[in-house]
């Protein structure tokens, strides 16, 4: 099958990779041309060097940081005009189902099918081709054909219904995972003011009924040990945390915490930047803490 990949960033490289992998015909593509030009070195594919380099692939896989980039590089830039009528376009970004659907709507018109097919496990599963993958869509028949190119990325596929239902569940999953890491933040910050040392409570945290992920994998070597490198941006987070409180509001839910959540990720964004990683969110809230 004829791939074309756009967006091999910390996520888009291994998932690209593991595509090469599985021997199919891939052209990666990414505005910053140096991260497209090492994907294709390290696994022998094709680099596109512009919209124009995709037009004869069967699959279209974008893993960009939002939905409104998916949508403009398909809408305004016109990728959408260059594929061909029966052209499966594969979203695998953290997108809001809502833009999906609309997206979803103008790509119908060209005779491209759009499924949304998010994902769970980070850069580590994402090298290990076991990413969990959530997939929505209108097209059975466009669904089935894409499943077999799911699966050399992961390895826990779900069907989670019609368009917008897999980037919905993508972003109820990780408004579940702030919320969680925000609750750890707040319990080592207090821990720590009372006396407690942080590394002996991430091991009683473990073995207790606080354990989660983030306890077992994340919070002693990322935060206590302070490395800070999971390799997904705090400015992303808080993106997929808003999506979530947004979904919330539109539902006319009353959900008083993802909007809390939202607005605790949104400010550590604020105060310390985009592209930090969003285990570091914790300084920003860290009133002893110079950020
Ligand atoms: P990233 O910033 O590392 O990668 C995004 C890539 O897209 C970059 O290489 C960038 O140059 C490229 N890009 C941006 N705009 C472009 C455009 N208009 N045309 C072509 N290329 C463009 O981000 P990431 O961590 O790989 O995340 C990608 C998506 O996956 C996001 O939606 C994120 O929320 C989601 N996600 C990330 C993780 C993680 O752990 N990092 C896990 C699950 C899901």
């Amino acid at each position: 099958m004829n791939v074309a990949f756009i967006g091999v960033g910390a996520m888009g490289a291994p998932m690209a990779a593991c595509i090469a992998r599985a021997h199919h015909v891939l052209t990666v593509y990414d505005s910053v041309r140096e991260r497209a030009a090492q994907v294709a070195t390290e696994h022998g594919c094709r680099i596109a060097d512009g919209l124009d380099g995709l037009a004869a692939a069967d699959f279209v896989v974008t893993m960009l940081p939002t939905g409104q980039i998916v949508r403009d590089l398909y809408l305004r830039e016109g990728l959408a005009q260059r594929l061909r009528a029966g052209t499966v376009a594969i979203d695998m970004s953290s997108s809001d189902p809502v833009g999906t659907r609309v997206l979803g709507a103008a790509l119908a018109a060209c005779g491209i099918s759009l499924i949304d097919a998010p994902v769970s496990g980070g850069v580590p599963r994402a090298a290990q081709g076991t990413l969990t993958i959530m997939i929505g869509g209108d097209d059975p028949a466009a669904i089935e054909r894409a499943r077999p190119l799911l699966r050399a990325m992961g390895d826990r596929l779900f069907d989670t219904g019609g368009l917008g239902s897999g980037h919905a569940m993508k972003a109820l999953n990780n408004f579940v995972a702030a919320a969680g890491f925000a609750a750890c933040a707040e319990a080592l910050l207090a821990g720590q003011r009372f006396g407690l040392d942080p590394a002996r409570m991430v091991e009683i945290l473990n073995v207790s009924t606080g354990r989660s992920f983030l306890t077992d994998l994340v919070l002693r070597e990322h935060v206590v040990e302070g490395k800070f490198a999971t390799g997904f941006q705090l400015g992303l987070l808080a993106k997929d945390v808003r999506i979530a409180a947004d979904l919330a509001h539109e539902l006319r839910l009353d959900a008083p915490l993802v909007r809390l959540v939202s607005k605790r990720f949104e400010a550590a964004r604020d105060t310390l930047g985009y592209t930090r990683d969003h285990t570091e969110a914790i300084k920003a809230w860290d009133q002893n803490s110079a950020v």
